[in-house]
């Protein structure tokens, strides 16, 4: 196999290998359940399902902080009206869902996509 065959087979091997992990990943995120805020770990970062009724989250900055909007986050359904309508994965908080509108003392902004 020459140079250019190579590289061929390798960028049609990727998209295949990406779409793959993200089967994986969402049939993964499908058997997870929601963290408990009783968890030992969620404890330790203050995490709550609902932000806005943290007693912690006190500033004008920190009242716009949602798990959804933290680098951590990576969202497995939207938000709705509900606060424990949106879930997702938190780099975190390994084999669990956070709700999206949760929030915990370590939230990081996420970058602009
Ligand atoms: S690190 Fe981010 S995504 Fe994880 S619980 Fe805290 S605020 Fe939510």
């Amino acid at each position: 196999m020459n140079r250019r065959q190579l590289l061929r087979r390798a960028a049609a091997t990727i998209p295949v290998l990406t779409l793959g992990g993200h089967r994986a990943w969402a049939a993964e995120a499908d058997s997870l359940e929601l963290i408990s805020e009783d968890h030992a770990t969620a404890k330790a970062l203050g995490y709550v399902h609902d932000a806005a009724a943290s007693p912690k989250r006190v500033t004008d900055e920190q009242k716009t902080q949602f798990c959804d909007n933290c680098i951590h986050y990576v969202a497995k359904a939207p938000a709705g009206p509900e606060p424990e309508d949106g879930r997702g994965t938190c780099a975190l908080l390994p084999n669990y869902l956070v709700t999206a509108k949760g929030w915990c003392t370590v939230w990081v902004v996420k970058p602009p996509a």
